[in-house]
């Protein structure tokens, strides 16, 4: 009976051990389970801030984005508003030797004076120097790699905005129905021209050239048997001569003159027009055609034909020759006449956009 007695009791401890173990047991694996939707809730957690930072990232990339947009637009529109309403200083000094050359009480000084006034007015009001607002052009120099449509557009967006402004008339025709619509925009209006450098910077130059001396722009075929103009440098002096005498009273001198020597038909009036992108005050780096700039405006200076074509001493208010290579079978000359209301500017971007410096 005692042995039995004492089975009975050994068996019950063993049991009692045995359900003990089980409720630690239940114990460790509740605690696991909890440990593990904690870990759960953290990863969670993490994860979600991880969206969060990639939707700030993404939020702070925007917002740089459309800064660099604004600022680069607001940057092309100060550039168009500069280049309608002051002259550069470069070509303001040549006018003013050209209003102090000639003589009072003649009808060149007045004519010079009416010019001076107007280029004062204009910069002390802000408003177009001229009504003919003329072909907006824009040289765009930049790094390799640069991306040109969207450039373009934040180009037309501020020729938009600067026309609304008032500070470029609205100018732009379309060439077959003749209509207006009054936005300076559409069928190669702005004309952008994209020249990639070796430059990390975006540099950002504005010609406004104007219609009636865009009319007096002129292209010779060499030899040019009318004046006995051969294939050589005298030859083409003799045609630029003839261009000056044919713009007379027209083109709105005083003008100064780009000169392309060579390159075909469509080059070389380009080629022509970036002369006028030089400074005033530059010297040619090819001595003979330096000597030749500076002989046709001293030779036009002396034709009588003056401001306006009032006759006087300022026919001319500099010249500057470039030359392309050319084909043998042709030699071209192109010339591109600027009037008296000489708009370029031209600007460099810092990296936000924003402007670095003016050029002119
Ligand atoms: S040619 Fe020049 S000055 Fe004459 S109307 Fe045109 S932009 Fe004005």
């Amino acid at each position: 009976m005692g042995k039995k007695k004492t089975k009975k009791k050994t068996a019950k401890k063993a049991t009692k051990k045995k359900v003990a173990k089980k409720k630690t047991a239940k114990k460790a694996t509740k605690k696991k389970v909890a440990k593990k939707k904690t870990a759960k809730k953290v990863t969670k957690k993490k994860v979600a801030k991880k969206k969060t930072a990639k939707k700030v990232t993404k939020k702070k990339v925007a917002k740089k984005k459309d800064n660099l947009t604004k600022n680069l637009e607001d940057s092309l529109l100060e550039l168009l508003r500069v280049s309608s309403t002051i002259i550069p200083d470069d070509v303001q000094k040549v006018v003013l030797k050209a209003l102090k050359a000639e003589a009072e009480n003649t009808s060149a000084k007045y004519a010079m004076d009416i010019i001076d006034a107007n280029i004062k007015l204009a910069k002390m009001k802000s408003q177009p120097i001229c009504q003919d607002t003329g072909t907006i052009i824009f040289k765009v120099y930049h790094p390799p790699g640069f991306y040109k449509q969207k450039f373009q557009k934040s180009c037309e967006k501020a020729v938009l905005k600067a026309t609304k402004m008032g500070y470029l008339r609205q100018n732009s025709v379309h060439s077959l129905t003749g209509k207006n619509d009054c936005m300076n925009v559409g069928g190669g209006h702005p004309q952008m021209h994209f020249i990639e450098h070796n430059k990390k910077t975006i540099e950002v130059k504005c010609m406004l050239k104007g219609g009636g001396c865009e009319n007096v722009g002129a292209q010779y075929a060499l030899p040019y048997p009318p004046l006995n103009a051969g294939r050589d440098l005298d030859g083409v002096r003799k045609v630029i001569l003839d261009a000056v005498q044919k713009a007379q009273g027209k083109g709105c001198g005083p003008g100064t003159l780009g000169i392309c020597i060579g390159g075909d038909r469509g080059s070389g009036h380009v080629h022509a027009k970036d002369q006028l992108l030089r400074k005033m005050d530059d010297n040619n780096p090819i001595k003979e055609l330096d000597d030749l700039e500076k002989d046709i405006v001293a030779t036009a200076n002396k034709l009588g034909i003056g401001p306006m074509g009032f006759g006087g001493k300022t026919t001319l208010l500099s010249c500057k020759i470039g030359h392309l290579n050319r084909l043998p079978a042709s030699f071209y000359v192109s010339i591109s006449y600027m009037c008296w209301a000489y708009r370029r500017q031209g600007i460099s971007l810092k990296s936000n956009n924003t402007i670095n410096k003016w050029l002119y």
